[in-house]
């Protein structure tokens, strides 16, 4: 079987080192020493300031919401936020779970990331934020959604679950909006089993949220702000600095395997095949290899095939959420739909071997030109 995705685990020795010193300090969580380690190593190695690591990064975006003012205690406001629709549940959910509600723009049918165009057009008296996502690593149109949110007044939370080390223009893409949030789950490309960080543009947004995520505890008599528990813990940040270590030829591996993919595609792909067009000053992170086929049964005819075969492969991101009933939504996006049940994401992981490598390709080959 070649699952779509593995969870990269590092040398067990140096994990065992790490979890050795925690047992020797019986220091397990509350901002720990290996906390505050993978605290400046991230800021290092992304090039950035005023991180904060949080358990997940689920609360990493509510957390943001809440200490940027969009979402509010008081009842009477309504609150929106402008969102994209070919995502991962959770940046809608989040917004929805904090009161306010989120307004779908559409797509931009190349990217695949929030169109500013569609976002001007969704703007209400209500709207609050603008939580765009650099969809799959790609940089989203940052300049022109700063430009709209200078214009409108709206904080921007960028969602930069995939964009891990990504770089624009030479610099930290998480550099752009007022924060930007990082998931690590198991599944991403840097991970510390669960957890995630905020990037804050302003220190006072960093340390309002610090407080935040300690149930608004400042002092041993004192509380500050309404709170939640969002800290990560001294093992999650030992896999952290274990994973860190190892990053360089963990990301190796994988740019080796996308390339691969996509020297494939180009060669005998070509017509059966879209690939996401990248912002031409965006790095690519090799975290994941979307295609988009021609037609949904297209899509159902290799994923099937495939899983015949025992290759696992996945509709990120489907549904498009603006036809989750849940939200609500009013407006149908019809480029993030068609988009998102035409897409199939290939198994991208360090530890896939070349063997493995050429059997996706033959096989995705094989089924994407029959049918
Ligand atoms: C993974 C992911 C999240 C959620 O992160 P968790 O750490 O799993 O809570 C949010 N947004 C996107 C786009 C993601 O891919």
């Amino acid at each position: 079987m070649i699952p779509v995705t593995k969870p990269y685990l590092p040398s067990r020795e140096k994990l065992d080192k790490y979890i050795d010193g925690i047992y020797e300090r019986e220091w397990l969580t509350n901002n720990g020493p290996l906390v505050q380690e993978l605290t400046k190593r991230l800021e290092e190695y992304l090039g950035v300031e005023n991180l904060l690591l949080v358990s997940n990064g689920t609360l990493a975006l509510q957390i943001a919401y809440r200490a940027l003012g969009v979402s509010t205690t008081n009842r009477d406001e309504k609150p929106e936020a402008i969102t994209t629709p070919f995502t991962f549940i959770a940046t809608a959910s989040s917004l929805k779970w904090e009161g306010v509600e989120p307004v779908f723009a559409d797509i931009h049918p190349d990217t695949w990331c929030l169109d500013p165009k569609n976002i001007e057009k969704a703007i209400t008296p209500q709207t609050k934020a603008i939580v765009p996502v650099h969809v799959f690593g790609n940089a989203c149109d940052v300049e022109a959604i700063d430009e709209i949110a200078k214009e409108n007044n709206l904080k921007v939370i960028y969602d930069a679950a995939h964009a891990f080390g990504v770089n624009y223009k030479g610099e930290s893409l998480l550099k752009y909006g007022d924060a930007s949030i990082l998931s690590f789950h198991a599944t991403k490309l840097f991970h510390t089993i669960e957890g995630g960080a905020i990037v804050f543009k302003r220190k006072e947004d960093l340390e309002t949220a610090k407080k935040m995520i300690n149930f608004g505890i400042t002092g041993p008599d004192a509380i500050e702000e309404l709170g939640i528990n969002a800290k990560m813990n001294e093992f999650q940040a030992a896999m952290g600095l274990c994973v860190m270590d190892e990053l360089k030829s963990n990301l190796s591996a994988r740019s080796e395997v996308c390339r691969r993919y996509k020297e494939a595609v180009m060669v005998s792909l070509s017509s059966e095949v879209q690939l996401q067009s990248y912002h031409n000053e965006t790095s690519n992170n090799a975290a994941y290899f979307p295609v988009v086929l021609k037609s949904e049964r297209k899509v159902l005819d290799v994923l099937n095939g495939m899983q015949r075969k025992n290759t696992q492969l996945r509709r990120y991101f489907y549904p498009s959420l603006d036809t989750v009933p849940e939200f609500e939504s009013s407006e149908m996006c019809s480029i993030s739909n068609s988009i998102s049940k035409r897409v199939l994401c290939l198994p991208v992981y360090a530890s896939l071997t070349e063997k493995e490598q050429d059997r996706v390709i033959s096989e995705l080959i094989d089924l994407a030109k029959s049918s």
